[in-house]
């Protein structure tokens, strides 16, 4: 499943930043990620993945938060940035198809939170 790997994923990014900080796993309490909506991953099973893959590998009462990103892009037309809400890849403003896509593709660990 897609968003499984994908919590594989985020884990191995957060432990290793842990590590590079040399902070020791179990003090992490929160992740929070921000996901482009055209990597088509469904935040609850995204989230449900966390929690069980990290509880897997060890991490206790974490909190992951995820912030949807959306379909965003820029007309060569007329200049206009819009966010694409249908599967119509045109400009929200003059209709023109020549658009280019600047976001949707995000999938970033934003940050993550340490108890003191
Ligand atoms: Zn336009």
């Amino acid at each position: 499943m897609h968003e499984l790997s994908l919590a594989q994923n985020i884990l191995s990014i957060v432990r290793s930043e842990l590590k590079k900080l040399g902070i020791a796993e179990k003090r992490l309490t929160g992740v929070k990620m921000t996901i482009g909506k055209l990597m088509q991953v469904v935040p609850a099973s995204l989230l449900y993945g966390l929690e069980i893959i990290g509880e897997e590998q060890g991490f206790k009462n974490v909190k992951y938060t995820v912030n949807e990103c959306p379909l965003k892009v820029t007309c060569s037309g007329c200049g206009a940035e819009s966010e694409i809400e249908k599967f119509a890849l045109l400009c929200e403003k003059c209709g023109s198809d020549r658009i280019r896509i600047v976001g949707g593709r995000e999938f970033v660990v934003e940050s993550i939170d340490i108890d003191d």
